[in-house]
């Protein structure tokens, strides 16, 4: 996909807490610290990738981005414009050229609502159109784009199979001529033939109408297939972050490493469970994350420095940070291996 290289999405040290009440007056005792300082960019008309383990921050990034969920601190500069200083008519206007496809096509869709509406009234609300003829070819036009038959517009959701009702999602989201679409985990509930499908939509309908999109899933081989550049996140935290080859070929963190040694590979030749990385115990707690690096409790590399001092993030090659005290080590004699 080309771009003219500017960014069109900057976010900037985003946090996102959320309070733990306690006690009978249900005051503030903790806060589950989900984004902790999270920063990135996308360039116009790329797709980044956001992966890691369910629980590690990744769809409340993508909520907070679009302040589904109240930002508890940070930037997010669209174009640049951060859209966390606005409100009112400039925040709506705004919230129309982002737009969100959610995991479950079934809950996400209105059951009383033919699917004209569904994809239609924001349009009427945002004046996209200016009245129901307009909509109607629109809505006509969009149902084809996305691989629907503009003579299924009358049916209700529960007339369509799990595929054809993430289309009706999609179609929904790109109503308001949105320029940026976040898919958080948008393919992750079907089948995984249909999978494809919609993901070849999602492609063919950024090459189309020059789509930014940020992509966020748990599956690294779907990642691999649709994004520019990819972000790992852990606990909270990016720790690491580069262009998709730099993260699926010269990854220098040790999740990464674990991430990617247990992806399954669709190639059996490379389907070798000798290198796979088990890593012990589960995600620890957001609300109590441990000291200095946050993977320490579970990175078969770690030392006694990595629970006393959090790591920096080191520029290993251009536009390749590694949040790990060895980044550098490590990114050195991947090089010399290689
Ligand atoms: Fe592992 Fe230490 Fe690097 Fe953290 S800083 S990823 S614990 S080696």
């Amino acid at each position: 996909m080309t771009t003219d290289n500017k960014n069109l999405i900057e976010v900037r040290n985003l946090k996102k807490y959320f309070p733990i009440k306690g006690g009978i007056l249900q005051t503030t005792v903790g806060q589950v610290k989900a984004v902790d300082d999270v920063s990135f960019s996308i360039k116009k008309g790329q797709v980044m990738g956001l992966v890691g383990e369910s629980g590690c921050g990744k769809s409340t990034t993508g909520r907070t981005m679009l302040q589904l969920l109240k930002p508890t601190a940070g930037e997010m500069y669209y174009d640049g414009v951060d859209t966390f200083k606005l409100s009112g008519n400039e925040l709506k206007k705004y919230r129309t050229k982002m737009q969100i496809v959610f995991q479950d096509p079934y809950s996400s869709l209105n059951p009383r609502l033919p699917i004209y509406d569904i994809i239609g009234e924001a349009m009427l609300e945002h004046k996209i159109v200016a009245n129901r003829e307009e909509m109607m070819n629109k809505v006509f036009e969009l149902m084809s784009k996305c691989g629907l038959f503009p003579e299924q517009a009358g049916r209700y959701p529960h007339q369509f199979s799990g595929g054809q009702r993430q289309r009706i999602c999609i179609a929904r989201a790109l109503a308001v001529d949105p320029e940026f679409v976040i898919c958080d985990e948008a393919v992750s509930a079907l089948d995984v033939s249909i999978q494809s499908q919609i993901i070849n939509l999602l492609k063919d309908l950024q090459d189309d109408m020059g789509l930014t999109y940020l992509f966020i899933s748990h599956d690294l081989s779907v990642v691999k297939f649709i994004s520019d550049s990819v972000g790992v996140m852990y606990l909270g935290e990016i720790v690491e972050i580069g262009s998709k080859e730099q993260i699926f070929e010269h990854f220098a963190h040790p999740y990464t490493e674990a991430l990617l040694s247990a992806a399954p590979s669709f190639d059996p030749r490379k389907r070798n469970n000798s290198n796979r990385i088990i890593l012990q115990g589960d995600l620890p707690s957001p609300a109590n994350p441990p000291s200095g690096c946050r993977f320490h409790t579970r990175c078969p590399l770690a030392t006694a420095k990595c629970s006393g001092e959090v790591p920096a993030k080191y520029e290993v090659e251009p536009g390749h940070f590694v949040q790990c005290h060895f980044a550098k080590e490590r990114f050195a004699k991947r090089a010399e291996n290689n």
